[in-house]
């Protein structure tokens, strides 16, 4: 399966053709604060972010010369550009970023409908509670708004929807969560050493001595009735890994538990895409220049004999050339910098790379496996069939979630949590899919939706007719995101280390002088190792220019 996606380079969308079969009277498009333009397209994105600075193209950028080159404008190329201008002063060295997206965020972006949806491409969620992201966000500004803790669930043959209730987060919720169907009273008592662990160490600590093992069985450890661990530990955990539990390291377990404990889970006002946006402008800001649309094609280092009649070579001062090409263009540049950063995933990084004097040996390297997902958009009129703020997870146990019949994993009612996500009168609704579901339907995006309407209208019932009728609930977008994230587990390179890695090594191969990693391969497969990956690359970067 993941081959099978690896063929789609990148999301696939097929808003547009939903837009197009949509009848004009069902949404009109208006203008809500959440959705600051309306560009005519239903896949259409917008940006806070000074489109004079970045670019799409620019004449003077011929034999240029920066300080620093970040190849990749998702959250760990932005991260390195913010820490490196930040430390050397603002536009006291010349720093460009290059993307080859029309937009910043990479895998946090959103599309934007002319009816005012906000479509996040594939569902995700702003965890408060990252280090990184204290550090790096103005919470304030994104205007987030909070899920309730715990999760609702669906179990089979119970037509109630279920409560998981955190009475760690909201005291009054404690009787809730004894009476509770979901988990025997034993499950619930089996729950307070995991708290007490996670709750009573801090991350680093976490990730250092607890034994690493796969997911499942340290649910096991913990003596939690298999019942239990399919009907929430599941759904709930294998949403956010893409991957069966047995297949998860128990390190990348234990920081989400910590991290869902501690804090909340939320969504910003105008989507994902606001948190990339405010990283970019935050950049520019700083006079980082960046240059959407653009793709670097290859690297080269520029070597010196050092003497005359030595034969050691040592890197120039600008040491190297970055060559790109634009978007569906020929045209090449060259760009050269004293120093580069390669903030793109680990497959790009590695062909990127194995040309570089010294890293050839990348080339027999094997790719590292990438997890995918997808999911599907549904517009309809309000009310939503749940009006909480909170994730809906698919309990009925495996035989009836992820499969070809019952595809839906976790549910999510993205306008209900943040009203900017749909227009007023209206609701969004937004469904995950995993690997196996997207699998089994041949990636097929109407059968896959069939199923979907099928599953979900026998879980509303009083909506059931609207959720089958496509007049009313109209799917809006359909996402299959082939790199959604590293492996994180029982693989060489794999994403789980707390702190990030080295970043001027790859795969144990040092980098030139000069050049350094980012990206969440270099730390853990989340928003929070990207962003420390993009640190330590910057802090990397400035301890390297000041020598120079
Ligand atoms: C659907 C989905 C949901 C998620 N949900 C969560 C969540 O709820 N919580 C969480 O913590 N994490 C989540 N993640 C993971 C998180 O989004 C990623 O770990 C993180 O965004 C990775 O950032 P990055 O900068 O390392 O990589 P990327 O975002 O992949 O950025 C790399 C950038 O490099 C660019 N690029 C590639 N090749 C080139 C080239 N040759 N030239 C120029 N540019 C290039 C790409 O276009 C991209 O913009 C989710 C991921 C997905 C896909």
């Amino acid at each position: 399966m993941a081959m099978m996606l690896s063929r789609r380079r990148l999301l696939i969308l097929y808003s547009l053709a939903y837009q197009l079969l949509l009848p004009s009277s069902a949404f009109t498009a208006s203008s809500h604060p959440g959705c600051r333009l309306h560009c005519g397209k239903a896949t259409a994105r917008t940006t806070c972010m000074n489109s004079a600075a970045a670019a799409e193209t620019s004449s003077k950028d011929d034999e240029a010369y920066y300080d620093l080159v970040v190849i990749g404008g998702g959250i760990g190329g932005m991260a390195t550009a913010i820490t490196v201008a930040k430390h050397q002063q603002p536009h006291a060295k010349k720093i460009l970023l290059i993307e080859s997206e029309p937009s910043v965020g990479g895998r946090v972006r959103s599309d934007f409908t002319d009816d005012g949806f906000i479509l996040d491409r594939g569902f995700a969620v702003f965890i408060e509670a990252y280090p990184q992201s204290q550090q790096m966000l103005d919470y304030d500004a994104l205007r987030l708004n909070k899920f309730l803790p715990g999760a609702r669930v669906k179990l089979r043959n119970k037509e109630k929807l279920a409560a998981v209730s955190d009475p760690f987060r909201r005291r009054r919720d404690i009787i809730k969560a004894i009476t509770s169907p979901v988990g025997s009273l034993r499950d619930k008592a089996n729950l307070l050493p995991l708290f007490f662990t996670v709750i009573t160490k801090d991350i680093q600590s976490l990730f250092d001595d607890e034994a690493e093992t796969d997911t499942l069985s340290c649910l096991r450890s913990y003596n939690f009735s298999e019942e239990f661990i399919s009907s929430f530990f599941a759904p709930f955990l294998e949403g956010i890994y893409l991957t069966p539990l047995s297949k998860q390291s128990s390190k990348m377990f234990y920081f989400v538990m910590k991290m869902f404990t501690v804090g909340s889970a939320a969504l910003p006002m105008g989507g994902m895409q606001s948190v990339s946006d405010q990283l970019g402008q935050k950049a520019q800001d700083l006079g980082v220049e960046i240059k959407l649309n653009s793709r670097v094609l290859s690297i080269q280092q520029h070597l010196r004999q050092e003497e005359q009649h030595s034969t050691s070579m040592i890197a120039k001062d600008d040491a190297f050339s970055v060559i790109v090409g634009k978007r569906e263009q020929d045209e090449q540049r060259h760009i050269n910098a004293k120093s580069v950063v390669v903030a793109t995933d680990y497959n790009v990084a590695r062909n990127l790379l194995q040309d570089i004097p010294g890293l050839e040996s990348l080339k027999s390297l094997p790719k590292l496996s990438q997890r995918s997902v997808g999911c599907i958009y549904y517009a309809f009129q309000s009310p939503a069939p749940l009006e909480e703020p909170i994730l809906l997870l698919n309990g009925e146990g495996h035989e009836r979630r992820n499969t070809k019949e019952f595809p839906v994993n976790n549910i999510c009612f993205p306008s209900i949590v943040h009203k900017s996500y749909a227009p007023d009168g209206y609701e969004l609704c937004c469904v995950s899919l995993l690997e196996n579901a997207i699998s089994e339907h041949d990636e097929d995006q109407a059968s896959l939706d069939m199923a979907v309407r099928k599953q979900l209208s026998a879980w509303f019932p009083g909506f059931a007719s609207d959720i089958i009728d496509e007049s009313k609930w109209v799917t809006k977008g359909f996402y299959l995101i082939s790199n959604a994230q590293p492996t994180q587990f029982n693989e060489e390179g794999c994403a789980n280390v707390h702190g990030g890695r080295d970043c001027d090594a790859f795969q144990g191969l040092a980098m030139p002088d000069g050049m350094f990693l980012a990206g969440d391969h270099m730390a853990t497969a989340t928003f929070n190792g990207a962003l420390e990956s993009g640190v330590n690359a910057g802090d990397a970067v400035n301890s390297f220019l000041s020598k120079k």
